[in-house]
């Protein structure tokens, strides 16, 4: 839809990026999100994962080792959320948002959407993973259980979250309370944010369709209409490799995610983004 006129000027320094990745996908996947996205605002975007790298570090300064398990595990997966958030509360920023490391984040789509809501307001945005609320059992006591159901964002798309109402997640949200929150409902870190804000808080997800997970057909994403997008992935999708669409400049097989392509049509002054190039 339209974009809404600006509620608040926002500057990078007010949105708090999280990217969740591990230590084997830093070669793998993270020297390309430097390379491409990170690049523009390395202030904005601060690095959670399990094991230290010099090479990480050179890179950037935002690097947090959790210290949380490697395994991909519910709990070692809650576990990194739980310091996104608290490092984001630290920030004293205005806005969270939480991406995968198979993300690009479009970033100038990123300040236009965050700029058009009041940071001190419940704002939840991101995309449901699920056409409809997710049923979950709720551990209310040591041996009572209840039915329990919410919308939440695919973390895999991406998602945002105001530090209004960040705060007042945080009976649920800080310090263990995440890890103690997920184990009440045993769901995956992603499935407990939503739970904690629509469930317990009565905040409703807004939906947007400007988030896009490796869960959805990419080749959908109109190539004409990529510069709106706040968030794009790649993947395994129904068994096969799944992207954005678009034109070159880099071919399919030099470019498998597009994310170097998408960025030269975002940033055509990229230093090794080709010149001149009509595509
Ligand atoms: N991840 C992680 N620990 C692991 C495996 C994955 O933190 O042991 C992170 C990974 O870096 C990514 C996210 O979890 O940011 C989702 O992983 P992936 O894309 O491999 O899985 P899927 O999208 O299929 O859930
Ligand atoms: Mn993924």
């Amino acid at each position: 839809g339209q974009p809404r006129p600006p509620a608040e000027p926002l500057t990078p320094r007010d949105v708090f990026i999280a990217v969740k990745t591990t230590r084997k996908f830093h070669r793998a996947r993270l020297d390309l999100l430097l390379e491409t996205w990170i690049s523009r605002h390395k202030e904005m975007t601060f690095i959670f994962t399990d094991g230290d790298d010099e090479e990480l570090a050179r890179h950037t300064g935002n690097v947090v080792n959790t210290n949380c398990s490697a395994a991909h595990s519910r709990q070692a997966l809650s576990c990194k959320m739980a310091v996104e958030y608290d490092r984001f509360i630290q920030s004293g920023r205005k806005w969270f948002c939480h991406v995968d490391d198979d993300n690009y984040v479009n970033l100038r789509a990123l300040l236009r959407l965050l700029a058009s809501f009041p940071h001190t307001q419940d704002v939840y945005i991101g995309k449901p993973s699920l056409d409809r609320p997710i049923q979950a059992t709720e551990r209310v006591s040591e041996n009572k259980v209840r039915p329990v159901h919410f919308w939440f964002a695919t973390g895999g798309a991406g998602f945002c979250i105001s530090r209004g109402l960040a705060l007042k997640m945080s009976p649920w949200a800080s310090g263990g309370h995440f890890l103690s929150t997920a184990e009440r409902i045993r769901l995956p870190d992603d499935c407990t944010i939503g739970y904690i804000v629509e469930a317990l808080l009565g905040v409703p997800l807004l939906r947007s369709g400007l988030f896009h997970s490796h869960l959805e057909n990419l080749q959908q994403v109109p190539t004409s209409e990529l510069h709106e997008q706040v968030t794009l992935s790649y993947g395994m999708f129904e068994n096969k490799r799944n992207a954005v669409h678009v034109k070159g400049p880099f071919s399919v097989e030099a470019d498998p995610s597009r994310f170097r392509s998408v960025h030269c049509r975002l940033y055509p002054d990229t230093p090794w983004c080709p010149r001149n190039t009509v595509f």
